[in-house]
């Protein structure tokens, strides 16, 4: 990252020829004690107590390894300084994955690494004698939620799959219901902002509760996080961010007292056959709709008209109709209806038409 703040510290790598360890990265491109060139792939992060400062480091990119020769060049290097060849496209050295720590702990060393093992893992698993670690594609659990997904299609294509039908009017049901509310005093708690509804509605005693939750800044969370840089050095630099913590925010819970219609009782009739008319229930309203006390109104009607039929193994489906062609459906006609092929017990009410 051009332009990040935080200090410069030294990679550290071991010579793989002579077995001098801990160089360092950026000022030892070659082994002090044999004259081995360094191999980037061999660096690994220091200690907290080895690391070695690079001061007044000018970051030109990770450094470069030429095709033809070998020889490790710096990031902005055009021409190998060994062999004279063109550097572009040349393979960038890898790095090693960032590091964080909290605040407070130190950062171990990285271990030193065994770059001939290192290769001749690679090239084992490229050959494909060792068994692949978990890094690719699991394919084995691909396979297990297609499997899932074709049940779960499978299921939902056997629910929806229908067959028509032959059934017979086998019955008939209905149902008529009044509504009634009275007219009452209640009691009821909601927030001093929300009243219900009502007549007369006075606020009582309120107490502290707990409304909702706020998120209050509370302090910061730092780490320090180490980037290797690809050049023989890493930077070290700490980020923060802000921490927070809910807090409870509260408010007046309160007592209303009040008068409204609320739902009473309701009158209903019922039939089961064509034969007895159906009919709405006598409602008698106590001081009918009178903004009193005790007092009751009606608050709606419903009516409900069921045919039943009687199918294949005598099983029976039931649909609702409105009056005038319940009234119609006369007992012992032939319909067509399509019931679900899995399921059959239940009935596609909008798919009933009569047969001759
Ligand atoms: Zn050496
Ligand atoms: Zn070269």
């Amino acid at each position: 990252m051009p332009g990040a703040s935080g200090k410069t510290y030294e990679m550290l790598w071991d010579c793989q020829f002579c077995g001098t360890a801990k160089l360092l990265g950026k000022t030892h491109r070659f082994c002090p004690n044999c004259g081995a060139p360094q191999n980037p792939a061999a660096r690994y992060y220091p200690s907290d107590d080895e690391k070695v400062a690079v001061e007044d480091h000018i970051f030109v990119g990770a450094d470069k390894t030429c095709g033809s020769c070998g020889q490790l060049n710096a990031g902005n290097a055009e021409f190998c300084q060994q062999c004279g060849a063109p550097l572009a496209g040349a393979a960038g050295a890898k790095v090693v994955a960032a590091q964080t720590r909290a605040e407070g702990e130190a950062f171990q060393a990285g271990a030193p690494r065994d770059v001939t093992r290192e290769a001749f893992d690679a090239e084992m698993q490229r050959v494909g004698v060792q068994k692949k670690k978990n890094t690719g594609p699991n394919w084995t659990l691909y396979a297990a939620l297609g499997v899932v997904a074709l049940v779960v299609v499978g299921i939902i294509a056997a629910l929806l799959w229908t067959r028509e039908t032959t059934v017979f009017v086998s019955g008939h049901e209905w149902s008529r219901e009044i509504r009634i509310e009275q007219y009452d005093n209640f009691t009821t708690q909601s927030w001093w902002d929300a009243p219900p509804m009502g007549d007369g509605v006075v606020r009582g005693l309120c107490t502290q509760r707990q409304r909702s939750t706020r998120q209050v800044p509370d302090g910061e969370e730092c780490s320090t996080v180490r980037v290797d840089q690809g050049d023989g050095t890493y930077r070290e630099e700490r980020q923060c961010r802000t921490r927070y913590r809910d807090e409870p925010v509260y408010d007046d819970w309160c007592t209303f007292t009040g008068r409204r219609w609320d739902y009473e009782r309701s009158v209903t009739t019922s039939g089961r056959s064509l034969r007895e008319t159906p009919a709405w229930g006598v409602v008698t309203l106590n001081c009918a709709s009178q903004a009193r006390v005790g007092c009751e109104r009606e608050a709606g009607r419903e009516e409900i008209y069921t045919v039943i039929f009687t199918g294949d193994e005598n099983r029976t489906y039931r649909c609702p109709f409105p009056q005038a062609q319940w009234q119609a459906a006369g007992i012992e006609s032939v319909w067509s209806v399509n019931v679900r092929v899995v399921d059959a017990g239940a009935a596609d009410c909008n798919s009933l038409k009569p047969k001759n």
